[in-house]
């Protein structure tokens, strides 16, 4: 495993972080023992970076992961407080239920542009205090806005920033994956850290998996790169990609064969555009809603490449 500087935080991450929502309530739904398994195997493999949300209600799954590991784990958390006593209260849960004195890297949820986070300015306020009493090492955002990048790295209190960013450009808001990449290097150029999340655009890219890591991995800019993994299999695999080692076929075919299914998320609007993505015929809409005929469905990722709002994923 390869370990970088995240920026000017003083903090050496490795290159791939393990994104901690695959294994918890909102998507694989393992048990925390189960789900600390997954963890604890990419921490023995060289990950040292963990990256959750207060959403995603996998700070247990952490805590067992890390109970009784000696090597520093460098843990990335994010919520959706704009207030000073509401990103108090998400740091305090963080630390509570991570059992941690300190949360390594705290960041503002889903920023979109220079204005919302002058929208957030009483939570980044209560960060910098934080950072001060050495609850919180390092402030953030996180983002699939080209305009959130860009916003960012114009403001000097923040130090971290998480961006979206994939070959394909799914996912990515207020531009493509060009225009990501220039304001990633805008604000890499202003000393921000940069760590990548969707690589593999919500699982939408499974098939093209190494060359959606390596177009990633080649970006200089980041220094690591947040994958959601689910079973021990996928962190053996990814961690082989991540060395550059080459995978072994067995694996390859376990991991490829894993059952997989369509999410779609809470948010989506109904409107349709996915659906005529659908040469399969496997989407429909029912009372308001993306409906998923499991039976038709084979994974291509068309429809998620298609939803504005980044709804569809492949888990
Ligand atoms: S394009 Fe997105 S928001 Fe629209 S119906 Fe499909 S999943 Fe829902
Ligand atoms: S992943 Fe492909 S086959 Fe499945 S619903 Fe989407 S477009 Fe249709």
């Amino acid at each position: 495993m390869q370990y970088r500087f995240l920026g000017k935080t003083g903090l050496k991450v490795s290159n791939l972080c393990f994104g901690a929502l695959t294994v918890g309530p909102l998507q694989a739904r393992l048990s925390i023992q189960e789900g600390a398994k997954v963890i604890r195997k990419a921490l023995e493999a060289g990950v040292n970076f963990i990256d959750t949300a207060e959403i995603y209600r996998t700070y247990p799954y952490i805590r067992e992961a890390i109970r009784g590991y000696n090597n520093e784990v460098i843990i990335a958390s994010k919520c959706y407080a704009y207030t000073y006593d509401g990103m108090r209260q998400s740091v305090e849960k963080a630390l509570e239920n991570t059992g941690r004195d300190w949360i390594d890297i705290f960041m503002l949820h889903e920023q979109e542009s220079i204005l919302t986070i002058k929208g957030h300015w009483e939570a980044i306020e209560y960060l910098l205090e934080a950072k001060e009493k050495g609850l919180v090492r390092a402030v953030g955002i996180s983002t699939h806005h080209v305009e959130g990048v860009l916003g960012a790295a114009s403001v000097p209190e923040i130090d971290v920033i998480h961006p979206l960013i994939n070959m394909a450009g799914i996912g990515i808001r207020g531009g493509k994956t060009e225009n990501m990449l220039r304001a990633i290097k805008v604000a890499a150029g202003a000393g921000k850290g940069l760590y990548a999340m969707k690589a593999l655009g919500g699982g939408n890219l499974i098939d093209r998996v190494e060359e959606a890591f390596n177009f990633v991995r080649s970006i200089s800019e980041l220094s690591s790169v947040a994958v959601g993994m689910s079973t021990t299999d996928e962190v053996e695999y990814n961690a082989c990609l991540f060395d550059g080692r080459p995978v072994e076929s067995a694996l390859k075919y376990k991991v490829k064969r894993r059952p997989r299914r369509l999410h779609v998320e809470d948010w989506c609007r109904g409107c349709g555009r996915c659906i005529e993505k659908c040469a399969q015929g496997a989407l429909s809409i029912v009372n308001g809603k993306l409906i998923v005929d499991r039976k038709r469905c084979i994974f291509c990722g068309y429809c998620g490449a298609a939803c504005p709002d980044f709804c569809i994923k492949v888990i």
